[in-house]
């Protein structure tokens, strides 16, 4: 691409980095760019630097946050002893889109996957195990219904079983290999109320 000047190659080669974003896009988003007010692009600019070094995982439930205690697990409304297992801050997202879900979380930050050689440690399993020395109700495994989010709750509601806590599966109307955070606000409200014991 020596077309193009050196820099405005440098940054369609970034932005061809990010995923989903190919040869064509790079180019259109690098000119989109350039053609922005500067101080829009300032604030741009700004904006992924503050979020990549200031943006950590909350120390009890483990999704993305700025803080030490995420709003979610520092909001004494909520019922802390209600644990809902996903497996991204997008799911997280999703559920709370539905405005009904009244516990915590535990973000898992992906599931288990021998055929990846992804194993139990290498998702924050651990962390939740350590949660459930505290006072814990009941855990709501919301893992995505893909074989690796069924592996990852069968792992799951086998480590826990043992403790004498509440485990359950919401329910199998979330399509099979359905991402959750594309389903409808109902579908996951049907899919938590209609959750089994396991
Ligand atoms: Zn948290």
């Amino acid at each position: 691409m020596d077309y193009y000047s050196n820099q405005i190659s440098r940054l369609i080669d970034e932005f061809s980095r990010l995923p989903g974003i190919g040869a064509k896009s790079a180019q259109r988003l690098a000119f989109h760019i350039i053609n922005m007010p500067k101080e829009q692009v300032e604030s741009f600019a700004k904006a992924l630097v503050d979020a990549r070094n200031n943006v950590r995982y909350c120390t009890q439930c483990c999704t993305l946050t700025d803080r030490e205690l995420c709003p979610i697990c520092s909001n004494l409304d909520r019922d802390q002893r209600t644990i809902m297992v996903v497996e991204t801050p997008r799911d997280l997202a999703a559920y709370e889109k539905t405005g009904k879900y009244n516990g915590v979380y535990h973000v898992l930050h992906g599931a288990i996957s021998p055929m990846l050689g992804i194993g139990p440690s290498d998702i924050r399993l651990k962390e939740l195990i350590e949660r459930l020395q505290g006072d814990v109700d009941e855990v709501i495994i919301a893992t995505n219904s893909s074989l690796e989010g069924e592996t990852t709750a069968m792992y799951i509601s086998k480590l826990i079983k043992p403790t004498g806590i509440k485990v359950s599966r919401i329910a199998s109307g979330v399509p099979v290999g359905g991402d959750l955070e594309y389903i409808d606000e109902v579908t996951l409200l049907r899919a938590l109320e209609g959750r089994t014991e396991l």
